[in-house]
């Protein structure tokens, strides 16, 4: 989840930079270090806010920690995220190198740049497909976690696993080390599509993992779902749906396709060899999903994202609630309060600097109160819940109510938003067109 979210911010950046704007239900990632975001928000507060005072709060809840395990058994067609085929002697090159990088977390520019408490109370192990590792790495690279932050109790720990990699022996393990929330990577319940995507496992093998994982002791567990793949029909999807459904799982997630560049889709689909589902189609399978979900017992509480009460992503939400949140690993992306990082992408740059020292930030970018705001203005609307003006004015400093009257104005009409006492949120329409509402905070 973490990792496509990266990825899908990225081309929303790119799109609204062009005003090549169409129907997006993407999930945008708070960590923003793109150079055209950073100048169209520039232009913007030339002209609208140059004079409404700024202050930049201190954060003082938890904190979340992202860690990027960059291994895949083999390649998705669909893929665009950094990571390499599993090799066991990369992969332990790679977990001393990302020990490393935590212990020496307190002498990082990133913890030093930040102006917040040490205490964690969610990790996630991302990717990649972390479950391709050994599963006493996780608690090995928990210990070294907890020598540098404070872990709170209860904490969150969520690890994605992919179907095919763990069997019951294994999870019992990956239980021992304190991992409390599983994100399997189910994708889809029908073998034929699982082919065509490119995954290396079975509906079978989603199933076994699944029934495995409650056997060792798993209360929280998360299920990925991608729609909108070519050659998907609403049946079709709609019987992945209720296989899923049907599973009892705590949690739902729920990513419509997106073409990376570069994946061996983008490449089919510019040849002409495959045909994309339409935005019509897309809206529909959107809407009908999330219809079945909801009327399940799950609530929808981010555009992506259904939820059993009181099971929502701790790790997520601080994404989507303008919290600050720790990347360690390869191409992974922070947040410290007053700046956006992300770290170096290439796997041989990262083993040589965590062996000698030196940077491992590609990009680094200070925020001005400003920014933040926005972004969080942004982030907050793909909840449900939507965000509180007032708050969000009172605590950033600027008039929430005028930015919103402003940037908006001309989609009032067309029914994407609503503002019911102080709170704002995107209506159904608005979450189909999310991208849409976006833009004009930019
Ligand atoms: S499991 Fe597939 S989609 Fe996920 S990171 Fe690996 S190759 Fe990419």
């Amino acid at each position: 989840m973490s990792r496509t979210a990266c990825f899908q911010y990225r081309k929303a950046i790119q799109q609204i930079a062009t005003n090549s704007l169409s129907l997006s239900l993407i999930t945008i990632h708070p960590i923003i270090q793109n150079t055209i975001y950073v100048g169209i928000i520039q232009c913007y507060d030339s002209h609208t806010m140059s004079n409404q005072p700024q202050k930049f709060p201190d954060d003082l809840d938890p904190i979340g920690v992202y860690i990027h395990i960059p291994f895949c058994m083999t390649r998705c067609n669909y893929c665009g995220f950094v990571s390499y085929t599993s090799d066991t002697m990369l992969e332990n090159l790679y977990i001393d190198a990302l020990t490393r990088e935590i212990q020496h977390l307190d002498s990082s520019p990133v913890l030093i740049s930040g102006s917040f408490p040490k205490k964690v109370d969610s990790i996630y192990f991302g990717g990649g497909t972390p479950s391709v590792l050994d599963p006493n790495t996780f608690g090995r690279l928990l210990r070294s976690v907890s020598e540098t932050l404070i872990p709170t109790n209860p904490i969150e720990i969520t690890i994605e696993v992919n179907p095919g990699t763990y069997g019951k022996d294994k999870l019992d393990v990956l239980r021992g080390t304190g991992i409390t929330r599983l994100s399997i990577g189910a994708q889809s319940l029908n073998d034929s599509e699982l082919q065509k995507m490119g995954r290396s496992h079975s509906s079978r093998d989603f199933t076994n993992l699944y029934s495995a994982a409650r056997s060792a002791g798993f209360e929280n567990i998360s299920v990925d779902l991608l729609a909108g793949y070519p050659g998907q029909t609403i049946k079709s999807i709609m019987k992945s749906v209720k296989g899923i459904i049907e599973l009892e799982p705590d949690h739902i997630s729920v990513y419509l396709l997106e073409i990376k560049t570069g994946s061996p889709l983008e490449r089919d689909s510019r040849n002409g060899g495959l045909r994309l589902l339409d935005d019509d189609v897309l809206a529909d399978i959107y809407e009908t999903i999330c219809s079945k979900i909801q009327e399940s017992g799950f609530q929808q509480y981010e555009i992506s994202n259904f939820s059993k009460k009181g099971m929502e992503s701790r790790h997520n939400m601080k994404y989507w609630s303008d919290k600050i949140f720790l990347g360690l690993g390869l191409a992974a992306h922070g947040m410290t309060g007053r700046a956006r990082y992300s770290n170096i992408v290439d796997l041989e740059k990262y083993l040589e600097i965590t062996a000698h020292g030196g940077p491992l930030i590609d990009s680094f970018t200070d925020m001005d109160a400003l920014t933040r705001f926005k972004d969080a203005m942004i982030m907050g609307l793909r909840l449900t819940d939507g965000v509180d003006l007032e708050l969000m004015g009172d605590y950033y400093g600027f008039d929430a109510y005028s930015f919103v009257d402003e940037s908006l104005h001309d989609l009032k009409s067309a029914g994407l938003y609503e503002i019911h006492k102080n709170m704002i949120r995107l209506t159904p329409r608005g979450r189909l067109l999310s991208n849409i509402v976006f833009s004009h905070f930019l």
